[in-house]
């Protein structure tokens, strides 16, 4: 018997992000399909990813390419594992990411996109792509602004190894639930604008929501919510 007992620490605190997710869409009256978790796991061991999968979590984020593809070795026998890559994403990063992942959440300029697009393998499908949107306007975020989004989404759209599926965001900390809404509005009446736009384009996912802040995302239409610390604990400062 591998799969770990019920009754450890990680499985009480994924059955708790559950519940979450599950009463936040009940909250909102979606349904409990409506939104799923992608459990972020950067700076954990491919031991506690190993141990979430063994409790059902299939989809994973991750942030920084090296650390991930050394898991990825490492867990290369679970291959229904669906890799999200969700960090700042660099020229020089992009064809690890293109070989290496389904997802990339934080695409917010063309030339990324482009060398995505170069880069991805022709044996795997296309690979399918988010733009991040620098919600709250915070000079020192990464992401794409709302101006730019429209020209950004039709660049992205003709390029054929990427799958616009839609927006991601990570918006400044707000105080309360009306706070956190407000952004995840902006982003959900952005993807909304594109979806107007772009009729025949797969525009279906919301990538928002946090340990923080996921309920406010799952009010305010999240498809995927993003959790790492609720899962996983306190991360540990990246050496
Ligand atoms: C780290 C991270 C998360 C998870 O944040 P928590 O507050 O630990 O849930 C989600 N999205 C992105 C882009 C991240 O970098």
């Amino acid at each position: 018997m591998t799969a770990p007992s019920a009754s450890t620490p990680l499985a009480e605190s994924l059955a708790a992000v559950r519940q979450r997710l599950a009463d936040a869409l009940s909250v909102a009256g979606r349904p409990t399909t409506g939104a799923r978790l992608l459990a972020v796991s950067k700076t954990k061991p491919a031991a506690r990813i190993r141990e979430a999968w063994h409790l059902g979590q299939r989809e994973f984020g991750e942030n920084y390419a090296q650390e991930a593809l050394a898991k990825q070795v490492e867990l290369a026998d679970l291959d229904d594992i669906v890799w999200h890559f969700i960090g700042p994403l660099q020229s020089n990063k992009t064809r690890e990411v293109a070989e290496h992942f389904a997802w990339v959440h934080s695409v917010d300029r063309e030339k990324i996109a482009r060398r995505l697009n170069d880069q991805r393998p022709e044996g795997l499908p296309p690979l399918d792509v988010c733009l991040q949107v620098n919600i709250s306007a915070e000079a020192s975020k990464s992401g794409a602004s709302l101006t730019e989004l429209p020209a950004l989404a039709e660049a992205v759209l003709a390029m054929p190894r990427l799958r616009l599926r839609g927006l991601m965001a990570i918006p400044a900390p707000g105080e309360d639930i009306h706070a956190q809404r407000e952004p995840f509005t902006r982003l959900r009446e952005a993807l909304e604008a594109l979806q107007g736009r772009f009729p025949e384009a797969p525009l279906d996912t919301l990538s928002m929501g946090m340990t923080h802040d996921l309920e406010a995302a799952v009010l305010e239409g999240a498809t995927l919510v993003r959790v790492g610390t609720a899962i996983f604990g306190e991360r540990t400062a990246r050496e």
